[in-house]
């Protein structure tokens, strides 16, 4: 449901000043410890960010996707490990839930990853199925009344504080593509689910990325996502999952090219060289002006596409043209803010050396760049046969 455009902006306005004020001055000391202050986390928590699109009905905030675009692009201006910390709360780890769970599911799981009570994972990629996700082959064998999960998921984001992890294992073994996959809900203290080391990432310091192993871990038939009816149905919930997420992470792209832009205009203002500011010279110019026109084509599209899907219209190729161009556009814009920065560009004292790493990631995670063009060119395709 919509807000009112009042409470809206009364949103993005305090969201804006938390960024501002609370998040961006920690955001050196975020990248040094490799850890979010816990004080930043109960902030969070009270201000609903970790339930901004689960429904008010169960204690979310339940933004629509315009608006849930609208605040992480708000977000996105800071070190992108913060929005992580709550990025799997309202996407991958609860829309399926939202989506797809049953009732039961739904009144058990949303209330308290709402508040950040509970920390939601999504394990989907494997060691061998990453782009092609739906080669998954950690199992889950029936036993009686319970199902059985075997196998290992790799690089799962907030692995390392899940309590609940949406596994999706393949139930039909006949079946070695996507339709055998079944998605469950697993407790992370279920015997048999042991954790990897986290590991020791490029960017986005502070956010934790883990492997997650799963032997003989046994779960009853109520952990299937949607019930006993959603049997081998859990790549599709996977699918409508990501939709979503890739509008997520194409706004989040749009409010890091937004913070690098005003930093390299801030720079480029300041630093004089010949006699001038470097603004002054038009090579330093067009670097400026490319990235403003890309980011405002690239959040041009993120809004459109929020707004279809908030239409109700099918946005597969929408929402992976907007993850395509809005990724590929902020690692153009981060590679012109550390030139316009010059060698201070490339020193840690500068947000642009860490935003630079940070945002290499969004054109690998949720469908990396080749997949979306994949995605885009076969509905082009079928689209004409
Ligand atoms: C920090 C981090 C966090 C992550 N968090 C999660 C998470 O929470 N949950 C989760 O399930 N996964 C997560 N992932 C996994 C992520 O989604 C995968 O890494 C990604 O989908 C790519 O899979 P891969 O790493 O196996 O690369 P590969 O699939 O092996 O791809 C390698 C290269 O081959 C290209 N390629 C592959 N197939 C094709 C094709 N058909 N056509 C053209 N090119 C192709 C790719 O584009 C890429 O360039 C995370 C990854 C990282 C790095």
């Amino acid at each position: 449901m919509a807000l009112d455009a009042d409470t809206l902006s009364q949103l993005l306005t305090t969201l804006e000043q938390f960024v501002r004020e609370r998040l961006m001055p920690l955001e050196a000391e975020v990248a040094e410890q490799d850890a979010i202050p816990a004080d930043v986390i109960a902030d969070m928590r009270g201000m609903g960010l970790f339930g901004m699109t689960i429904p008010e009905a169960y204690g979310g905030l339940g933004l629509n996707t315009l608006e849930e675009c609208r605040a992480v692009q708000v977000l996105g201006y800071t070190a992108p490990a913060f929005r992580s910390i709550i990025g799997t709360n309202n996407g991958i780890g609860s829309q399926g839930i939202v989506m797809d769970g049953t009732a039961a599911q739904r009144a058990h799981y949303l209330p308290r990853m709402a508040t950040g009570e509970i920390i939601g994972s999504f394990a989907l990629t494997e060691p061998d199925a990453g782009s092609d996700s739906g080669a998954v082959q950690t199992s889950a064998r029936r036993d009686g009344d319970a199902f059985v999960l075997n196998g290992t998921k790799r690089y799962i984001t907030n692995a390392p504080s899940a309590h609940v992890f949406t596994v999706f294992a393949r139930t039909n073994p006949a079946e070695t593509g996507s339709r055998g996959v079944t998605a469950f809900l697993v407790d992370a203290t279920t015997p048999g689910i042991t954790l990897g080391r986290p590991y020791r990432k490029m960017g986005q310091k502070g956010a934790h990325v883990c492997d997650v192993m799963f032997d003989d871990c046994r779960v009853p038939a109520s952990a299937i996502l949607g019930g006993l009816d959603r049997l081998n149905r859990g790549f599709e919930t996977a699918m409508k999952t990501l939709d979503r997420g890739r509008l997520h992470i194409s706004a989040l792209a749009v409010g890091c090219a937004n913070r690098l832009i005003d930093d390299s205009v801030r720079f480029a203002v300041e630093r004089r060289q010949f006699g001038q500011p470097i603004a002054q010279f038009q090579l330093v110019q067009a670097m400026l002006a490319d990235s403003r026109a890309e980011a405002y084509a690239a959040e041009c599209m993120v809004l459109d596409a929020a707004r279809r899907r908030d239409a109700g219209e099918a946005v597969a190729t929408f929402a992976s043209c907007a993850k395509l161009f809005a990724t590929e556009m902020v690692g153009r814009v981060a590679d012109r803010a550390v030139q316009i920065h010059g060698g201070a560009g490339y020193m840690d004292e500068y947000a642009v050396s860490r935003f630079y790493r940070d945002v290499r990631l969004f054109r690998i995670y949720e469908g990396t760049s080749q997949i979306q063009q994949t995605i885009i060119a076969r509905n082009m395709i079928k689209a004409a046969s």
